[in-house]
């Protein structure tokens, strides 16, 4: 059996280590956190996510601790709507879009790696300095939490150890000096009573002023009977460190929502609620054209690291640890092993991350603000047509892996209005 070696015990190296054991291997991973704890906010989880955890036996246990995403509503400074869109299943699609804490289903994954490998699966408080490749193993240096250090051999080694990937850094030296955008993003959870039921997803405001995203987390949070609700800023700002965990605060946004109304949310009142707040500024991680090096192997944001819009570093991030257990398990060299999953994944991947630093459909908004030079409209069919607004999402879709149902077959022509909670929206059903 292959002797398999996985750095990191985020979303990426758990999922790929469940994979893996789905084919009969048996992987260890070092986790250079002595403890996880179920850190983070938000992460809003595409259809093709939750296929991947369906995938993974793990669909129920994710349902109980995430939220169905249902609707998905755009507007503009002013709190008028452009664009609507269901999700999901709600849109036709096989699976759901859900909303989830990201340390709960980072928790989730290394239970069940514990339950499934053993609870000698997970080393913890062990950091990965460095690899190297020799003709039939890797050679891996650690260092233990004590300062002791060792080496280990393995047949392969998978790098899912993220953004600031020390492997990434050995195996793409020219890669290591990443660069700001000039963007922060400020993100915070509040405690609250549910908006709109408790299933919308919210896309606010001028993204070259500043960009807010809102949804609910976790219905009936720890018992309190309220919704724990995610939310995200970008606007420019210094830069800071890059950094998961940099605590911030509210005070510098709070103003670019003074002119934003919804009868259904006080954004100003949210912000100011909040539990905690994040700083991360976008950093620029340029694509790698290559996620290999003999019998090492980059996945997830080692590999590809996106701006945290959208869900996608996530899912794409499990996607990976499926396709790389495929081919471990089909192709008996490793080397081609890797390389046949590199080849399957890195120039859609790659389309992903530099989609990321645009606007994606995000674009609607900055459309909205240019053709209206910022004041309010009186339709928004004079403005942005439907039609096209539905062009711009369906590509959009597509481009992540998970294309609008019917769309491509010309079924999806007939756009209207529907009716959900009362209220009325348009785009594709
Ligand atoms: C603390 C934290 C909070 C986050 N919060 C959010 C969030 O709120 N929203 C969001 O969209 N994304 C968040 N992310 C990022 C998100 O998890 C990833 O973008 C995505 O899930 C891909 O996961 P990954 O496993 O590739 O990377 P990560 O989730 O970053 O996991 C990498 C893991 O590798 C470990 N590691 C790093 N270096 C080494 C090393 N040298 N040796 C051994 N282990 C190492 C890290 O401790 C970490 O557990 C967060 C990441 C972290 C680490």
């Amino acid at each position: 059996m292959l002797d398999i070696a996985i750095i990191g015990a985020g979303p990426a190296g758990l999922a790929a280590a469940l994979r893996l054991h789905q084919k009969g291997l048996r992987p260890r991973i070092y986790e250079t956190v002595p403890e996880l704890k179920p850190l983070g906010v938000g992460i809003d989880v595409k259809v093709y996510g939750s296929k991947e955890l369906d995938e993974l036996g793990l669909l129920e246990e994710f349902r109980a601790i995430s939220v169905d995403a249902e609707e998905s509503i755009f507007y503009n400074k002013y709190g008028q709507e452009i664009y609507a869109e269901l999700c999901g299943k709600h849109m036709g699609y096989l699976y759901e879009q859900r909303f989830v804490h990201r340390g709960y289903l980072q928790m989730l994954l290394y239970r069940t790696v514990l339950d499934r490998l053993g609870a000698d699966a997970v080393v913890q408080g062990v950091r990965c300095t460095g690899y190297i490749n020799e003709d039939e193993s890797v050679l891996l240096d650690l260092e233990h939490e004590d300062g002791g250090r060792e080496q280990v051999r393995a047949d392969v080694v998978i790098a899912a150890d993220g953004i600031k990937s020390v492997v990434r850094q050995q195996m793409h030296p020219e890669h290591s000096e990443p660069v700001y955008s000039g963007i922060t993003m400020w993100r915070g959870t509040t405690l609250m009573e549910p908006f709109r039921g408790g299933h919308t997803i919210l896309h606010i405001g001028a993204p070259q002023i500043s960009s807010m995203i809102v949804y609910p987390i976790a219905d009936d949070f720890e018992g309190t009977g309220k919704v724990l609700v995610n939310w995200v800023v970008e606007a420019e700002r210094d830069e800071t460190v890059e950094d998961w965990n940099q605590l911030g605060g509210v005070e510098e946004i709070l103003s670019y929502y003074d002119q934003f109304e919804l009868d259904f949310l006080d954004v100003q009142q949210m912000l100011r609620d909040a539990r905690e707040v994040y700083l991360f500024p976008l950093i620029r991680h340029e694509p790698l054209d290559t996620w290999t090096d003999g019998r090492v192997v980059l996945i997830g944001d080692a590999a590809h690291a996106m701006y945290p819009r959208g869900g996608n570093g996530a899912c794409q991030a499990i996607v990976d640890g499926g396709v790389l257990a495929e081919k471990l398990a089909t192709i008996d060299d490793v080397p081609e092993a890797l390389k046949a999953f590199e080849e399957q994944r890195l120039q859609a991947v790659n389309g992903i991350v530099m989609a990321h630093r645009g606007e994606g459909y995000e674009v609607v908004r900055r459309m909205v603000e240019d053709r209206t030079g910022g004041q309010r409209f009186d339709d928004i069919e004079n403005v942005l047509p439907l039609t096209e607004a539905d062009e711009i999402f369906s590509k959009y879709h597509k481009l992540v892996g998970q294309e609008r149902p019917g769309w491509e077959q010309g079924q999806a022509t007939g756009f209207r209005t529907w009716q959900l909670d009362g209220g009325s929206y348009r785009g594709l059903v």
